[in-house]
């Protein structure tokens, strides 16, 4: 299995354009970028599926040597779609593949309604490409190309702020498991964790590698009143004693806020996460295995 992380930043970027916070201020002075979290995965190194798709979609797949068409075709190895949730950083992306001649986009049923009302950016991309509508059902692995195939486990009921209160379901935020069957390489990823639940446990069993939310490095990272877990994200400090307790993967954190001080790859805090096997994931990573 290859996994390729196009963009490992929360919404927003890192540094973030409005932003002068002690992070983005280092940022800026010393060159770091990370750009808006989105994946791509692929069995066969052939075929591959992005997971999410971020609002710099286009300067991650030109910046992605596997990802560009074969010369002399209009046939690119990006064979789908494949989102987590419906929040924007996630979708807004959807938009720069419409020139496409053939969309598959695969989301739980509540995703798929909130970006057909709420949001209405499969409709309009509809408009442009053949989008067809692929549905993940909590627990049931569907077939991708390549030899890969993903099931999909429901972490948490947060709701974009676009969708309000309207009834679109509440499968809104989920993990992505990837292999190629029992036995084989497995591969998840969980870009908004707001809880370590029994159904997360579940999920990454005998998993090889697992990326997931690095959005804030500690609860009150955002100040007072605005605490990590009410925005749907489990710290990282108060992850890493649920990884020491599940020794195995090799655990990587993406999406990153650009307040996190584990944005710029000096902090002192990422020498905590080497004792549970873990680290930051970084644009352009590469991992094969
Ligand atoms: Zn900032």
């Amino acid at each position: 299995m290859k996994v390729r992380f196009l963009g490992t930043a929360a919404g927003g970027g890192a540094p973030q354009w409005n932003c002068g916070c002690a992070t983005c201020v280092r940022a800026r002075r010393d060159g770091v970028s990370r750009t808006q979290d989105c994946l791509a995965v692929s069995g066969d190194g052939v075929s591959w599926y992005l997971v999410n798709a971020s609002p710099d979609l286009r300067t991650q797949l030109l910046a992605t040597p596997e990802l560009a068409p074969a010369a002399g075709s209009r046939v690119s190895p990006v064979r789908g779609v494949v989102f987590t949730s419906a929040e924007l950083d996630h979708t807004l992306g959807l938009l720069t593949l419409r020139e496409a001649e053939v969309l598959d986009v695969y989301a739980t049923a509540t995703v798929h309604n909130a970006l057909r009302s709420g949001f209405s950016i499969e409709t309009t991309v509809g408009s442009y490409t053949r989008l067809r509508e692929r549905h993940l059902a909590p627990g049931t692995p569907v077939e991708l190309e390549g030899g890969l195939r993903v099931t999909l486990s429901v972490l948490s009921s947060k709701r974009p702020r676009y969708a309000g209160t309207t009834p679109l379901g509440e499968e809104w935020v989920g993990a992505c498991r990837f292999d190629s069957g029992p036995g084989t390489r497995v591969f998840v990823y969980a870009p908004g964790l707001a809880a370590w639940t029994g159904e997360f446990g579940r999920a990454i069993e005998s998993a090889d590698v697992v990326a997931l939310d690095g959005t804030f490095l500690t609860e009150e990272e955002m100040g007072p009143g605005r605490p990590a877990s009410g925005m749907g994200h489990l710290a990282i400090t108060d992850v890493l004693p649920f990884l020491a307790e599940h020794p195995g993967p090799r655990y990587l954190f993406t999406h990153l806020n650009n307040t996190n001080p584990l944005v710029l790859p000096d902090a002192p805090e990422m020498s905590a996460l080497a004792e549970v096997n873990a680290s930051v994931a970084f644009d352009g990573q590469l991992l094969e295995f």
